[in-house]
């Protein structure tokens, strides 16, 4: 095998810069395993190559690995000083003519994006071009035999793939949950090529998750939102204020407030609304009862989870309605206002956060549920047919339990 490799480099490599390397490096240039030495093979009976950058790979040292002219990659800064900037993953593309001259070679920077250098005597004129990559479809489906996690890593995802596919399913069944064992799932990835090669890991078109015998199916939609086959959004709307009147902000959200009762600076997370006691607070989003409670500060206070990203709290309240586990629904009457806690006077303490941390809830882009228009739905409708028929095959096979 050792005769192939100094066989397969030899091709590529001028007698002279291979004397050097073994000479210079008593190790050889590649590995048996190296990829680089798997895209050489396949370039072998070829006038193409392909090379695919690794890490902190400069051109001058592709150049140097396959033996290219280093007049010419002198000639292709000169034509664009950017040439040399290479990134991880990026793949170049290159046409020699039997003496080993390029006559082309192209570097795609991402799934659009490439640059060129044409031969033109000795010199090469840049060219920018604008490709559009291949998108191709892919599928990956599997059994949920322990957990939701370990099977969608099993059938290949990501996790990047995994979070989103557990955030779009959010309000129809939550995977972390042991509920799931015994469900299936399938899902289409959408992976950019450029030639032979895929320039992501893919992003998640569409979902199939069969939960108890319950079919819930989901479609990435243009905007880069997942819709049901209804087309509506999975988003839930969030509303801004907790009422169904308007009542002044006595206190907004200020991160360096003076608070009026230890005259500190303390921050204040939330908004502060003046309102008499005993006015209905109304849930701001649909959500689930995380905690209901008294706390010496807050006073009776309810926090809600309104889907995977939000959490809203409510604070110095006078009456709960609601219960720990409780669902409960956008515009749902959850508390009564009232001036419970520290506080001087009656109000109530509105706080939005966003994975955890405190927003001003009364500024920050708040999710809207998006209806598709009719337009839109037909477009819609013939690219979720065309994924659930794709994905539909691979949940109609029988499951092995093995
Ligand atoms: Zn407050």
């Amino acid at each position: 095998m050792l005769s192939a490799y100094w066989l397969l480099v030899g091709r590529l490599v001028s007698i002279d810069s291979l004397q050097q390397v073994s000479i210079k490096n008593s190790e050889a240039l590649l590995t048996r395993n190296d990829p680089d030495l798997t895209l050489i093979a396949d370039s072998l009976h070829s006038t193409f190559f392909t090379h695919k950058v690794i890490k902190q790979q400069t051109l001058s040292e592709v150049f140097q690995l396959y033996g290219l002219n280093p007049d010419d990659l002198l000639a292709m800064i000169k034509a664009n000083p950017q040439a040399i900037q290479l990134r991880e993953g990026q793949v170049i593309e290159w046409q020699q003519d039997e003496l080993g001259r390029i006559l082309e070679l192209a570097i795609h920077r991402n799934a659009t994006l490439s640059s060129s250098y044409l031969r033109q005597g000795t010199q090469f004129v840049f060219q920018p071009t604008v490709t559009q990559g291949t998108l191709k479809s892919l599928v990956r489906h599997g059994y949920i035999r322990r957990n939701f996690y370990q099977a969608a890593r099993q059938a290949g995802l990501n996790n990047v793939q995994i979070q989103t596919v557990a955030n779009a399913l959010y309000w129809f069944v939550d995977v972390t949950q042991p509920d799931v064992i015994g469900d299936q799932f399938a899902v289409e990835l959408q992976q950019p090529w450029v030639g032979q090669h895929p320039m992501a890991s893919g992003k998640i078109a569409a979902i199939w998750f069969k939960h108890h015998g319950k079919n819930i199916q989901l479609v990435r939609f243009s905007d880069d939102k997942f819709y049901d086959m209804d087309g509506v959004s999975v988003e839930k709307s969030l509303n801004r204020w907790p009422f169904t009147q308007t009542f002044p902000v006595s206190s907004p959200f200020d991160p360096h407030r003076l608070n009026p009762v230890t005259q500190h600076y303390a921050p204040h997370y939330g908004t502060d609304f003046a309102t008499p006691v005993g006015t209905p607070v109304v849930a701001t989003g649909d959500g689930v009862v995380m905690k209901v409670g008294r706390h010496t500060l807050a006073g009776k206070f309810v926090v809600l989870q309104n889907g995977r990203r939000f959490s809203t709290h409510f604070f110095h309240l006078s009456q709960i309605l609601v219960n720990q586990g409780d669902f409960v629904k956008r515009g749902q009457v959850i508390a009564l206002t009232g001036n419970s806690g520290r506080s001087t006077g009656p109000h109530l303490h509105y706080e939005l956060r966003q994975h955890g941390q405190p927003i001003d809830a009364m500024q920050a882009p708040l999710p809207q549920r998006v209806v598709l228009t009719k337009q839109q739905k037909i477009v819609f409708d013939q690219q979720a047919h065309h994924s659930m028929s794709l994905l539909q095959t691979y949940l109609k096979l029988p499951i092995s339990l093995n």
